[in-house]
């Protein structure tokens, strides 16, 4: 499934080269700063290890652990302290890449009782890919070698219930809401969820939103070559992951939907 075997046009090579291109001018400036400055700071101290360092699965260990504490009312705040801050200003090695969804309550440093260089969160309504996406997962995996991926939706998400009702109540042509606002386009690149789990038992907010989270993490792959060659590799792991409104629980999801597995 998550092969990234899809062929690519002329077009989307040359964007990709250029893409890279920008790149690779963002890293080295990014190692000329990280240079500059480490001659005029102290020597880094001790804190959790560095992004290059973990493995995908120990990275995956290190946010459910983060998790678990915050779960548990025992967040230790980590890496939020100006000695923190200081060392982080040289370069950043986040052990995670976030793909999440903008709710205000689903803030991903907080959920996984992470601090300042942890992650690198990308959030839009409603969690979805496109290219700056994308890129930005590539840049972060590419130039500061985050081992992990998580595409965290979240219980009664708010773009997701959009897409249920305009699927239920779906707006004639020339609707006024159609005019003015991109909210429409939002809400038609997440009814794909809405349709594939149309017919699957339940709270179709909850399937849906579970849905959505499979879809990105396979357009990952699909999507995006570079990624899916690091993920065969095994230097890259994707997981879906689901937050939950109510607990702070983050679970993971699994990547084949259920009505489709059980054909
Ligand atoms: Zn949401």
């Amino acid at each position: 499934m998550n092969d990234g075997s899809r062929s690519s046009s002329p077009c989307a090579i040359d964007r990709a080269r250029q893409m890279h291109r920008a790149l690779l001018v963002l890293a080295a400036t990014l190692t000329l700063s990280a240079s500059r400055a480490a001659t005029t700071h102290a020597a880094p101290s001790a804190h959790a290890p560095a992004a290059a360092t973990l493995t995908p699965d120990k990275a995956l260990e290190q946010l459910e652990a983060g998790n678990k504490r915050f779960v548990s009312g025992a967040p230790t705040h980590p890496n939020q302290n100006a000695a923190r801050r200081a060392e982080e200003a040289k370069g950043q090695h986040p052990y995670a890449v976030v793909i999440g969804c903008s709710d205000s309550r689903v803030a991903p440093e907080i959920v996984f009782d992470a601090g300042l260089g942890d992650l690198f969160v990308i959030r839009t309504a409603g969690n979805r890919l496109d290219d700056l996406v994308l890129a930005s997962a590539e840049y972060s995996v590419e130039h500061l070698g985050s081992p992990l991926i998580v595409v965290l939706g979240h219980e009664r998400c708010g773009a997701v219930t959009a897409a249920v009702d305009a699927a239920a109540h779906p707006a004639p042509p020339g609707n006024p809401a159609e005019t003015g606002s991109h909210v429409p386009i939002l809400v038609r690149t997440i009814s794909d969820a809405v349709t594939a789990t149309a017919s699957m038992p339940g709270d179709k907010v909850e399937n849906a939103l579970l849905e959505n989270v499979r879809i990105v993490v396979r357009g990952i792959s699909s999507e995006s070559p570079y990624l899916a060659a690091r993920i065969r590799a095994g230097a890259v792991k994707v997981v879906g992951a689901r937050y939950d409104l109510d607990t702070g629980n983050v679970t993971l999801v699994d990547s084949a939907t259920p009505t489709h597995a059980a054909k």
